[in-house]
């Protein structure tokens, strides 16, 4: 946040609900102080059915960016005035800017999680064999971005087949619907399922299907060490907590509305500390 709010400050905002438990305010807070610039970010409760008045005061009050959250991200790509191919692709907005008086929509998901493999693990989904478990907003973002940035062959494996097809969709030739079966040959493996966040035995792997030398992610980021992630670790793979999605998502977004190259660093920690409060 910049030190003074002025009369030229600008504003931006996430609109969701629920939202006021979102990290996105403290990151994006972060980055702003860290780059000097003087924009403000708040969370807007906003209920179901109200995203295109959202987008209308967006305009209005010359909003200069928003994040979407649930249940807004479909409602929003249908009622801004373009959408990025991606976002067009999954039909779901994670966040708008502006191009002059024209809104559009973007989602940065998929491609904040590619940023965050290579980031921080440095590893590249070219030519890598990937299992995707789940195909919800977060899962479907994943499957696209791993097969536009080369993977050998994306598989998708979800407790309802049909959401799994249309994911696998979103991958062209190299996405294919699969079973837990298929996970120990891959060389990527994320967790987009909700699954052994509360308790252990709802766990959507076990330690026999994971093996060295793999890459295993979870796109939880709270608590920062899942069940997943334990059990990998001892497999021998390397782990990944979903924390490195959430930021990198952000800092593209930074990207979009402000054209200065975001704070990865100042954010991290914003977003460490948020989570240790809680
Ligand atoms: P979503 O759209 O509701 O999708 C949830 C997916 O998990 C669906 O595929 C669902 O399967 C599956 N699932 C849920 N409960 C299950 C269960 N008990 N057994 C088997 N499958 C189950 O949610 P989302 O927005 O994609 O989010 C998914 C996860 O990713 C959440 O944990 C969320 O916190 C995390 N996330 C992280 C980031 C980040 O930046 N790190 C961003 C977004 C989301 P069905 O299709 O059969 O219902």
């Amino acid at each position: 946040m910049s030190a003074a709010i002025s009369g030229s400050t600008r504003l931006a905002g996430v609109i969701g609900d629920p939202v006021r438990h979102s990290l996105s305010p403290a990151l994006l807070n972060a980055a702003f102080g860290a780059a000097g610039l003087d924009w403000v970010y708040v969370a807007f409760p906003v209920a179901e059915g109200g995203a295109p008045s959202a987008l209308d005061s967006m305009r209005l009050l010359d909003i200069g960016g928003l994040s979407v959250t649930m249940p807004h991200k479909e409602a929003v790509a249908a009622a801004v005035d373009r959408c990025s191919p991606a976002a067009a692709a999954l039909r779901a907005v994670n966040c708008v800017r502006r191009e002059g008086d024209v809104l559009v929509g973007e989602n940065t998901d998929g491609e904040g999680f590619v940023r965050s493999l290579v980031g921080e693990l440095g590893v590249t989904p070219g030519d890598r064999r990937c299992v995707v478990l789940g195909a919800g907003g977060a899962g479907r973002a994943v499957v696209k971005a791993l097969a536009d940035a080369g993977a050998a062959e994306v598989v998708v494996v979800n407790r309802t087949e049909s959401k799994a097809v249309a994911a696998a969709d979103l991958a062209g030739s190299r996405g294919r619907t699969g079973s837990r079966a298929d996970v120990s040959a891959a060389d990527i493996v994320v967790n987009s399922t909700p699954m052994g966040m509360a308790e252990r035995g709802d766990l959507p792997l076990a330690a026999d299907d994971l093996r060295e030398g793999q890459v295993v992610v979870d796109l939880v980021y709270h608590p920062l060490v899942t069940p997943l992630l334990e059990i990998a670790d001892a497999a021998g793979a390397r782990t990944m907590n979903g924390l490195g999605m959430l930021l990198h998502q952000a800092a593209i977004q930074f990207e979009l509305w402000t054209d200065h190259g975001a704070p990865i660093g100042a954010m991290r920690q914003a977003a460490l500390d948020e989570l240790a409060s809680r």
